[in-house]
């Protein structure tokens, strides 16, 4: 059975949830072709340069520049046609796509698979991450998100060729207003190598501020408890856990989380893990490579006086 792997662009640059779904396409299929939604035409070239993909099929018109989902999933289920599998990483832009695409199609998507047991078998968390469950589609076509986590990122030098679909839009009854996007020049939550998370120890959004700091002189990414999100600390496009992102950074420094079974279910996959808590009990301490039991402010004090 041949797969379609739904492209996640940021501007025109694959994300690293595309080409881990496009590591996992592998383990199913030898003919994997790509779908690509954009305003611009130019993106197939990027996307045809994706290693593994035989044909990329691009849908291009104005209004996908902000594609609402009605009409993104009804052009997604509609290119379906002759495919076993639709597959797309873990993310909330697929998460608000897969599920229509499953609807239009009848059939039950499976999301954050973990591993590939066989052509219709795979493993998935359950529980915040407590239950790796083995599940069993008996579905012709099969709708699948997988951690980007947990698979290889593919990479470039392909050469596939690109085919242009013309499809008049559908209708929908929403229509795109706005996109208010958080501008950072720091990695992203997800995809980053080295991540500082803060929580509710912090105290305040001033105090946060110290965790920025932090994060910028180690070049990381920033991350957040849920504690810290709702007490205003931080914007919710930081929170790390089961409602939160998934990361699985080189190196994890959790400075005042305690490591709620919530926020483990996020970071837990992470390579090293580093707390700073004055609770020798905390769960997070438990998991942890390395644990600094002090006030965090003295030592995140110390760590920004520090010159590299
Ligand atoms: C359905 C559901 C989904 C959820 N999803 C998420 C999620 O996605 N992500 C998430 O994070 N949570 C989630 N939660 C919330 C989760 O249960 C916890 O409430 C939350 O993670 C706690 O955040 P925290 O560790 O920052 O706060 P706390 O549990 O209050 O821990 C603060 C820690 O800071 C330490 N500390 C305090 N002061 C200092 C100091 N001066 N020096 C050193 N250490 C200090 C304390 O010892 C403590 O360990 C969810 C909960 C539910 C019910």
């Amino acid at each position: 059975m041949s797969a379609l792997i739904l492209i996640e662009l940021n501007g025109s640059e694959v994300s690293a949830n595309s080409r881990a779904a496009i590591t996992a396409a592998t383990q199913l299929s030898d003919t994997i072709d790509a779908l690509v939604l954009t305003n611009n035409a130019s993106n197939g070239t990027s996307v045809s340069a994706l290693a593994g993909i035989n044909t990329v099929k691009i849908i291009v018109d104005d209004s996908l520049e902000n594609a609402n989902v009605e009409v993104a999933s009804k052009l997604i289920a509609d290119a379906m046609s002759g495919y076993g599998y639709l597959i797309s990483g873990s993310s909330t832009f697929s998460k608000n796509i897969l599920p229509r695409v499953g609807a239009l199609l009848d059939v039950q998507p499976i999301s954050d698979v973990c591993e590939i047991k066989s052509n219709n078998t795979f493993v998935r968390p359950l529980y915040a991450g407590n239950v790796m469950a083995t599940v069993e589609s008996s579905d012709e076509t099969i709708v699948m998100t997988v951690r980007a986590t947990a698979f290889e990122h593919s990479g470039d030098g392909g050469s596939a060729s690109i085919e242009t679909i013309t499809s008049s839009m559908p209708e929908s009854n929403s229509e795109f207003i706005s996109l208010q996007e958080s501008e950072s020049e720091r990695p992203e939550l997800t995809t980053a190598e080295r991540i500082v998370s803060g929580g509710r120890g912090l105290g305040s959004k001033e105090n946060f501020t110290l965790i920025e700091q932090l994060a910028d002189k180690l070049d990381a990414a920033i991350g957040a408890s849920r504690a810290a999100v709702d007490a205003g600390f931080i914007s919710n496009d930081y929170q790390v856990g089961q409602t939160g992102k998934v990361v699985a950074p080189k190196l994890y420094l959790a400075v005042g989380i305690s490591g709620a079974i919530q926020h483990l279910a996020g970071m837990k996959d992470s390579q090293v893990i580093v707390v700073i808590n004055n609770d020798p009990d905390a769960p997070m301490s438990r998991m942890a490579d390395l644990v600094w039991q002090v006030d965090l402010f003295d030592a995140l004090n110390e760590l920004n006086a520090y010159q590299v």
